[in-house]
């Protein structure tokens, strides 16, 4: 059966940018910084460290990205205590651990959480009216859809 997960007011927001794309999102979480502080924040390890140092917001840090850190965040997301990704990845770079990117990706998905992959998307979401109010995410039950195809 398909499933809702409510997201609170408050929302717990993942930040994560390659390298030749942090700074960029710096600049976009400074220039979003008021909204930003009404929620939770984290982020994979030098991103998230390198925002707290430059906006002087509260982060919780995971590992590195290389090393595990969006396989962590991923974990959270399933878990429920992730609910919004801001991802600001470099089309321009294979990344080592692009298999982990992929998979980061395909979890926001699966749990229908809203993902941003730059500026634009992020500045589209984030002046949503939703962004303040409580939301339920609809969890598709795709398990019974295939059975149901296949009859
Ligand atoms: P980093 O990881 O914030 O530790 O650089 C980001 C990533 O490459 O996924």
């Amino acid at each position: 059966m398909d499933m809702k997960m409510k997201m609170g007011r408050q929302k717990n927001i993942a930040l994560i940018a390659h390298d030749n794309r942090k700074q960029d999102l710096v600049e976009w979480v400074k220039k979003n910084k008021d909204v930003l502080s009404q929620h939770f924040l984290y982020g994979t390890g030098t991103t998230g460290a390198l925002i707290a140092q430059k906006t002087g917001l509260p982060v919780r840090t995971y590992k590195s990205g290389p090393l595990g850190g969006d396989q962590q965040i991923g974990a959270r997301i399933v878990e429920g205590d992730i609910d919004f990704l801001i991802f600001f990845w470099d089309p321009l770079e294979a990344q080592p651990h692009d298999p982990d990117v992929k998979a980061l990706l395909r979890i926001a998905v699966l749990w229908d959480i809203p993902v941003a992959n730059n500026q634009a998307s992020a500045d589209f979401i984030f002046t949503s009216p939703l962004v303040h109010e409580e939301y339920e995410r609809l969890i598709i039950d795709y398990t019974k859809r295939r059975i149901e195809n296949d009859k």
